[in-house]
């Protein structure tokens, strides 16, 4: 590892955050965390109180008035969810709920309940009042899940943080979300970011993605999942059944400047798959991504923003 790097470590909306800085800082290490968990108090959907709990708390009832920043997240939520084809829905919260994936009591649910709790899913049963930021959620038992995005918002709001304070060279991971500044000192290739090999253990890497001052943003089906009836039933959801997206993939990797973007790009291109995922690609100069299927490739857009050390290789590498 790095000479001169101090870490620090703490247990932030249910997963293992790290932060990387180059001075013994504990103090700027304890704003960053507190900064998370604030964040976190406003977007959670899984403790009773947050701004987002009381909007699908009131849903079928009245609007919600909420802070301008959960307003402006779930705008843009809104817009994504809203695209043609999008595999992204931040109304597919009663979906999420009944599923349990990642928590006690998870268990296929019978197909006339998903259909039911799809109906419940209509993003455009939501009112966005700019006027007031206020949120409606029409019918009652419709619930907004920003799931699929706090974490990149919040990795974004921590690498302002930390620029604001003065901070060149920084990593910040919140558990497949990673946003950095800078590169490491005497490290001119970049920070070294581990893609995981799936379902293997922590330590095992397909390979080191390398970047400089880039958010790198991994969704797999194996972080979060379950096996039943020979299948794995994980955590991101495709919006047309309410089932597991079930395509060739394992997991996608996004390079992006903002981590919002990456969280919002390894879902629609999840949904995408790898074909139209890179097709799609070749018109988002801002945006790579590294695809890893079942049938054991690594698929790299043509990297602009990052350099692929293999690690692995009995798994094919392609560009
Ligand atoms: P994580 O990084 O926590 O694993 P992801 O960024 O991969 O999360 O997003 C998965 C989470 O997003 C799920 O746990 C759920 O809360 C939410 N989610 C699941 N499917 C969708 C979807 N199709 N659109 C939007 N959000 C989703
Ligand atoms: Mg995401
Ligand atoms: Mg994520």
């Amino acid at each position: 590892m790095t000479d001169g790097v101090f870490s620090y470590s703490a247990v932030l909306m249910g997963s293992p955050i790290l932060l990387k800085l180059f001075d013994d800082n504990p103090t700027l290490a304890r704003q960053v965390f507190q900064l998370i968990k604030q964040q976190e108090n406003l977007f959670t959907v899984n403790r009773a109180e947050s701004e987002v709990m009381s909007i699908n708390q009131a849903a079928g009832r009245n609007p919600v008035v909420v802070s301008e920043p959960v307003f402006a997240l779930i705008s843009v939520a809104h817009a994504v969810s809203l695209l043609p084809d999008s595999a992204f829905n931040f109304t597919i919260g009663p979906v999420v709920k009944r599923w349990k994936i990642g928590f006690q009591g998870r268990a296929v649910p019978p197909a006339n309940e998903i259909a039911a709790l799809l109906k419940l899913t209509d993003p455009h049963q939501v009112v966005l009042n700019s006027a007031d930021c206020s949120v409606f959620l029409l019918q009652s038992g419709m619930e907004i899940d920003l799931g699929a995005i706090a974490k990149g918002y919040i990795a974004d709001r921590v690498q302002a943080f930390l620029h604001q304070q003065g901070v060149q060279q920084a990593l910040i991971n919140l558990g497949g979300n990673v946003q950095t500044l800078g590169s490491p000192p005497h490290e001119p290739q970049g920070w070294g970011i581990g893609l995981k090999k799936p379902f293997g253990r922590d330590d095992e890497l397909l390979g080191v993605l390398q970047v400089q001052g880039k958010s790198v943003v991994t969704s797999g089906i194996y972080e979060r999942y379950f096996e039943r009836d020979g299948r794995c039933w994980h955590h991101i959801f495709d919006p047309q059944n309410g089932y597991p997206l079930d395509n060739e993939l394992l997991s996608v990797t996004v390079i992006s400047d903002r981590s919002i973007d990456g969280d919002i790009y390894t879902t629609l291109l999840y949904g995408m798959g790898v074909e139209q995922g890179l097709a799609y690609l070749a018109d988002q100069p801002d945006i790579d991504a590294v695809f890893v299927t079942r049938d054991r490739q690594i698929i790299c857009s043509s990297p602009r923003h990052f350099q692929f050390q293999q690690r692995d290789f009995a798994w094919q590498l392609r560009y």
